[in-house]
């Protein structure tokens, strides 16, 4: 077994490439740039897959073009406006139709041995923890819904002996790397940060910088909210806290060292001195093919690695007087309950507000910052109380970014 901690079963190791049956698989979030890489794969391994739902919020047009070519059972789209514009794309097939929040939910408990939670946010939670609660295989590249549910969701990973495998290239690079048999003897886990694309510009220039600008990331190519955050670095954050989560670590042990060149996707270091790694060059088709296949490995059309070409890799500490948004994740994971529920919360309305030219790119952290000096964080109990907690956040983030707007 791969991984301890959120493993229960060997995740239907018996479809998928090479393997006789094809695996059946639900896409939650195809049209973004996580599904769209999926779906590329799946594409290209004609006869391994069979589709059994699409998601989309709404991105009818996309999802109809994706649904008419991989056939599945069921298309959704979560804005519930376009249910009839849906419909129409689809009819003549004999896809099902359907629309809204729970329909997304519906989608993720429908009988696929394989789910890709590739929703962005929060959003994502309900429908990834169905998925989870009968117990399927979730390729899990939502970090949000993990960073807002910790417990709650690593609980129900055990309890419904379903498996999380990650997606996020970073806790892919650790989860190739990781021997759980010898888990004791692991000492930490080292994230690799890209920096983002103002790595090295001075504070005083990161007041004015647009959403243009911070969405173009030098390595990857992905959807806006992830790429604003790979900005802050409060990615980073959000990955400390995934990779607690998913490997059972203390945030004690684990270190992020930037990495500019995103060619080591991060490495585990153990008591002998020994630190393994995982190297390639950076294209999500690599830890998604991972876990496509898992626990076999698949082709996939990733650039192959050359090293003499790539020439150097370097290495530096992260700097969190620019970025304090990696200290607000360590202090949120520190604090723990329902702390880390608000950080994520206050950080997606921020983002949001931020893309919509409301805030400045300092306000983001500083609305994260302030929310969480506004509402303390309280042990976590159950859904319930996440699902208001999570309201709560949102909403005094919204009032945090009013002020900030303000002052600008
Ligand atoms: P994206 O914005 O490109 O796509 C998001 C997808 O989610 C789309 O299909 C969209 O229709 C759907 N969606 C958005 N809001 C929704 C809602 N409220 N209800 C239902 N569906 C909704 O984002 P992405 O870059 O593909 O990222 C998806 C997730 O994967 C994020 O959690 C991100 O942090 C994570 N991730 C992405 C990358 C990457 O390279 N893009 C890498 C690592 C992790
Ligand atoms: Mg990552």
């Amino acid at each position: 077994m791969a991984m301890t901690h959120v493993n229960g079963r060997d995740g239907g190791g018996a479809t998928g490439p090479d393997a006789g049956a094809p695996r059946r698989i639900t896409i939650l979030g195809s049209t973004g740039s996580i599904g769209c890489n999926t779906i590329d794969l799946i594409e290209r391994h004609p006869g391994a897959f069979e589709v059994e739902a699409l998601t989309a919020r709404g991105n009818v047009k996309l999802l109809a073009e994706q649904a008419i070519r991989l056939r599945p059972q069921l298309a959704v789209v979560a804005d519930p406006a376009k249910y009839d514009e849906l419909k129409r794309a689809l009819s003549g097939t004999n896809i099902a139709v359907a629309a809204g929040p729970e329909a997304l939910v519906e989608a993720a408990q429908r009988p696929a041995d394989w789910v890709m939670s590739a929703i962005v946010g929060a959003a994502g939670l309900k429908a990834t923890l169905a998925a989870v609660n009968r117990g399927a295989c979730v390729a899990l590249a939502n970090k949000e819904s993990l960073v807002c549910a910790g417990d709650l969701m690593t609980h129900a990973v055990r309890r419904n002996k379903a498996t999380l495998l990650p997606v996020d290239s970073e806790h892919n690079a650790i989860f190739q790397c990781f021997e759980s048999d010898r888990r004791s003897s692991i000492e930490k886990l080292i994230l690799t940060a890209s920096g983002g694309p103002f790595r090295t510009r001075p504070r005083a220039e990161l007041k004015n910088v647009t959403p243009k600008q911070a969405v173009a990331h030098p390595n990857w190519e992905m959807g806006a909210k992830i790429s604003v955050d790979s900005a802050t670095m409060m990615n980073k954050g959000l990955e400390v806290i995934e990779a607690h989560h998913l490997f059972a670590m203390p945030e004690s042990r684990i270190d992020v060292v930037v990495h500019p060149q995103s060619i080591i996707h991060s490495m585990v270091a153990y008591e002998d001195g020994s630190v393994l790694a995982q190297l390639g060059t950076p294209d999500m088709r690599t830890p998604i093919a991972y876990t496509l296949a898992w626990p076999r490995r698949m082709p996939s059309p990733s650039a192959r690695l050359d090293l003499a070409k790539v020439g150097t890799l370097t290495f530096e500490t992260p700097d969190t007087e620019r970025f304090p948004a990696l200290r607000l994740a360590r202090q949120a994971l520190r604090d723990g309950g329902t702390a880390p529920t608000i950080l994520n919360a206050a950080n997606e309305v921020a983002v949001y507000s931020f893309l919509d030219g409301k805030i400045g790119f300092l306000d983001i952290t500083a609305v994260v910052e302030d929310t969480l000096a506004a509402m303390p964080a309280e042990e976590m109990t159950d859904l319930e109380q996440l699902h208001g907690v999570d309201a709560e956040a949102r909403a005094v983030a919204q009032r945090c970014a009013v002020a900030a707007a303000g002052r600008r």
